[in-house]
This record gives C-alpha cells, structure tokens and sequence, in this order.
C-alpha cells in the first residue's frame, strides 16, 4: 500500500462517481442545493491532476496530500468532511500495519474524525449512516481474523444496505433537515456518494492484492 495504490483508489472512486452522476445529482436537487456530486468531481479532476505528488508518496502522506487537495477544492459541507476522512486516516496511518487490523483501525479514526467535524452519528440521514457501520464491521472482521478478500467482499454490502436505509431517514444535520418531514423517501446524497466510493475501492483492492 502507496501513493500509487491510493491514486488508484482515487481513480476508480472517480469512475463510479462519473458513471453515477446525474443520479447523485438528482439525490442533492431532492434533498439539498444539488451541488454535491459537481463538488466531488471538481475535487477528483485537482487529484487527478496531481498524480505525480499523490504516486511518489508513502501511504500516509499520499493521503494527507490526497486530504490537502480535497479541502481547497471540493468545497460544500462535504468537502471539510472528506478532509477529516482522508487526514484522520493519514494522521493514525504511522505505525499501524499496512494489514486489515491496521486498515481497519485507519478507516475507524477518519470515520471518527468526521463525526468531530460534522459533530453527529448514525441516525441524522448523512455520509455517517453509511461510514460507521462499515467501520464498525471492518473492526469486527478485523477482530474475527478474516482475510483481506473476506473484508473486502462484505464492506461494500453493508455500505449499500446503509445507504439505502437513509431513504427512509428524517434529515436531522445539513442542508437536508431544513425540509424536515420532506426529507423523508430520498437516499442521501452523501450516503450514496460514500457507498459508491467505498465499493468502487474495496473492487479495485480486492483484484490487485493477493
Ligand atoms: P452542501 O450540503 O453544503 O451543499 P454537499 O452537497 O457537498 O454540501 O454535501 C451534502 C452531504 O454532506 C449530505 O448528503 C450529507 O451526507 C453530508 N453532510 C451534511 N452535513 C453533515 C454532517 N454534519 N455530518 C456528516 N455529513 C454531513
Ligand atoms: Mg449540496
């Protein structure tokens, strides 16, 4: 795991999002100012274009170059969320092992590092309904001992059954809880985005790590 395999990441997070965008714009007309999925590409076309930083660095510092370009360009509320993703990952990255213990002990201080941010949890109709529980169970498999392939296979599901659960979610934080009852019956925007993502990665490792 490097700054090559992270911008890999970086690239097949952007296809899914390209392949998926007028439905995730749609998501934010519904539910927001239909701005997210334009503030997410804005910030994948700036990693792109830095591919020679983000390839020549270690793992943890890739992701703190990765967390830098995603404040100054994503922008939104969900900009400075993916920040504290990415940097929380980065910031716990030293000295754990590039292993599903360690990953999973990375992927649980950005998720916990968002909801410093955000300042919310599981319930509120965000990203978090989809980052926690996909957390919590990489921590247990990582518990259990499963391999690689086994966490990679299950994490998107739980992330796709999350993101679905927010359809029927009152929006309590964002843009989102200004409609109150009206929120309700409409997926998440951010829910989805961060499935998407999450899939799309777990894919992409699981074909290129033996
Ligand atoms: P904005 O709402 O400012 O237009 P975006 O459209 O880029 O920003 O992002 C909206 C997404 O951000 C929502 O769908 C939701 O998932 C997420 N979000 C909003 N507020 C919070 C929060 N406090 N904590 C976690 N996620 C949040
Ligand atoms: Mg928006």
């Amino acid at each position: 795991m490097n700054g090559k395999t992270v911008m890999a990441c970086i690239e097949a997070a952007h296809a899914t999002l390209k392949q998926n965008m007028d439905e995730i714009a749609l998501l934010d007309q519904q539910i927001g100012d239909g701005d997210h999925i334009f503030n997410l590409l804005r910030g994948m076309e700036a990693l792109l274009a830095a591919r020679g930083d983000i390839e020549a660095a270690a793992f943890g510092p890739s992701l703190d170059a990765v967390a830098a370009k995603v404040l100054s360009t994503v922008g939104g509320s969900s900009g400075p969320l993916f920040y504290s993703l990415l940097s929380g990952m980065s910031k716990c990255a030293k000295g754990q092992g590039m292993d599903v213990p360690g990953f999973a002990v990375i992927f649980a201080a950005g998720v916990d590092a968002v909801g410093q941010r955000g300042k919310t949890g599981v319930g509120s109709k965000t990203m978090m309904d989809v980052l926690i529980p996909v957390a919590n169970r990489f921590r247990e498999l990582a518990a259990a001992g499963a391999s690689a392939q086994a966490v990679l296979d299950e994490l998107p599901r739980v992330a796709q059954t999350q993101m679905l659960a927010t359809r029927d979610m009152l929006a309590t934080k964002g843009r989102a809880s200004f409609l109150g009852e009206r929120s309700r019956g409409h997926i998440d925007p951010g829910a989805r985005s961060s499935e998407l993502m999450i899939a799309a990665v777990c894919a992409h490792l699981a074909q290129h790590i033996k």
